[in-house]
């Protein structure tokens, strides 16, 4: 399929009007490609040549809208660092419609009606940072929207510095929050609260169409998906940095990439965000945010189900579907095939193991992947191996009782444990030459991205502990 033969449907603009605003995208001054994603391309069935066409540039930038699209933004709100913002919404988005189940969503648009005070624009690093890490968790295996390209412009906008505009077409199968849902539960509109329901579930949960119970089943649902998905951030040691209720999927996807980062040296109390000064987003607090965020789903779902048997629900996650999912993620990235009861003593003497082993998260993984009883590989690259030795021990035991051979156990160990991460200070090196206009760099982490798990030996300098002066790299909301 060609640009020329796109052909978007708009079902959210069958909601009440309330719901959206109609919107036309700002364009951004002399707009120029910076990368096409075709893996992206390919699940909408376009073109892999498409970026050669300059309608790609334009279709991205909204000066070249598809027949019979109708731009348009989303309203919702949310809770932000704890606090109720009753008018949130796409201040910077805008949708174009939805095709083969994606719905395309230019960010950094201009202004919008949500836009309160701010631009309507995203910065070319925080551009980079999305476009590139939204690919990155998919072929790391974890629920996220994509990402089909990237422009960059003069448009000069105003951050901590002079930055240049750029924006991303990001892809998703729902754009439906948390916070939207609790947008119409704080206005009282419970009509509304119903056909949003009946929307998110035919798009995300189309199984409960018939169901009787849907409402409770769908928050049943929303609340395994999301002890599946944090369960998969811990394990790949993933910071989001911004767990505002608005940046939570209803479909349990990884939504809104800001601030977030991939954890250098092991550390439960890591914050990515800068201006998270709390901490309230921190690595290992994640899994509690999350409940939290649940619970505040709950509330704004009450109209429409009973609270009680939600409660339930919040309870069962705390109580055993986040800890079992994690120990799920756990056990296959320490390659152990049966599950045992001790699983989870094992797992929590390792968490408490690299918090003292001042270790690289992921080297630590992929090194263990190798094991074979030498142990000198993974005291190498701990600053405090006596931690990691401790442990072994624990764990030579637990190997004891698996019955599968060495060899098939680190094959499958290699397939959990990825190779390459996308760690903050790559991201900012591809950022300086992308400012200076040599994308170079985002093709390479776009290629490093897609292949997690493979040995490149020509890319193996981004397989290295992160150098001691890049660690811990953290950013702000703002940027
Ligand atoms: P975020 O933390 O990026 O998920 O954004 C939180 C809210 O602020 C959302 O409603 C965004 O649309 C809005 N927002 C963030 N940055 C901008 C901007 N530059 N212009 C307009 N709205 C923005
Ligand atoms: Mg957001």
């Amino acid at each position: 399929m060609t640009l020329n033969e796109l052909d978007l449907k708009t079902e959210y603009l069958s909601l009440d009007s309330e719901f959206y605003d109609l919107t036309d995208p700002t364009p951004l001054d002399d707009p120029y490609l910076i990368s096409f994603n075709p893996k992206a391309a390919e699940l909408i069935g376009l073109d892999s040549n498409s970026a050669d066409d300059p309608r790609f540039v334009a279709l991205l930038n909204g000066t070249f809208i598809p027949k019979g699209v109708r731009p348009f933004s989303m309203c919702y709100a949310g809770h932000q660092f704890g606090h109720y913002a009753p008018r949130l919404g796409d201040g910077r988005a805008v949708n174009l419609g939805s095709i083969n189940g994606w719905h395309l969503q230019t960010k950094g648009s201009g202004e919008t009606r949500y836009s309160r005070m701010a631009d309507g624009r995203a910065a070319l690093p925080s551009s980079i940072r999305e476009y590139l890490m939204s690919e990155a968790m998919h072929h790391l295996g974890i629920p996220t929207t994509r990402a089909l390209g990237i422009i960059g412009s003069e448009t000069k906008i105003v951050r901590n510095q002079i930055e240049r505009g750029a924006i991303v077409m990001r892809m998703s199968p729902s754009w439906v929050r948390f916070g939207t849902f609790e947008y119409f539960y704080y206005f009282k509109e419970y009509d509304k609260l119903r056909s949003l329901a009946d929307y998110a579930i035919k798009e995300s949960y189309p199984h409960l169409q018939k169901d009787e119970d849907r409402y409770y089943r769908f928050f049943c649902e929303v609340v395994e998906r999301t002890a599946k998905l944090i369960a998969q951030w811990q394990g790949v040691g993933f910071s989001h940095g911004v767990m505002n209720t608005d940046n939570m999927s209803i479909a349990g996807l990884t939504i809104d990439y800001g601030p977030y980062a991939m954890l250098d040296d092991f550390n439960f109390g890591f914050v990515s965000n800068k201006s998270d000064r709390a901490g309230r987003y921190s690595y290992g607090d994640q899994p509690n945010v999350s409940y939290w965020n649940l619970t505040m789903l709950a509330k704004a779902l009450s109209p429409l189900i009973d609270q009680e048997r939600m409660q339930k629900k919040l309870d069962d996650y705390g109580n055993f579907l986040y800890p079992d999912a994690y120990i799920d993620v756990m056990r296959e990235k320490l390659g152990l095939e049966t599950k045992l009861e001790e699983d989870a003593e094992l797992i929590t003497s390792l968490v408490g193991a690299l918090q003292d082993a001042y270790v690289d998260y992921t080297n630590f993984f992929r090194t263990l992947s190798r094991y074979d009883g030498e142990r000198m590989p993974l005291y190498d690259i701990a600053m405090n191996p006596l931690v990691i030795h401790h442990w072994l021990d624990q764990y030579d035991q637990r190997l004891a009782k698996e019955s599968r051979l060495q060899t098939e156990r680190q094959e499958a160990m290699l397939k959990r444990n990825p190779k390459y991460v996308l760690k903050n200070y790559m991201l900012q090196d591809a950022i300086t030459l992308a400012k200076k206009g040599d994308f170079s760099m985002v093709e390479t982490l776009l290629y490093i991205a897609s292949h997690p798990f493979d040995e490149l030996p020509e890319f193996e300098r981004f397989a290295k502990e992160t150098p001691e002066e890049h660690k811990n790299l953290t950013l702000s909301c703002s940027s």
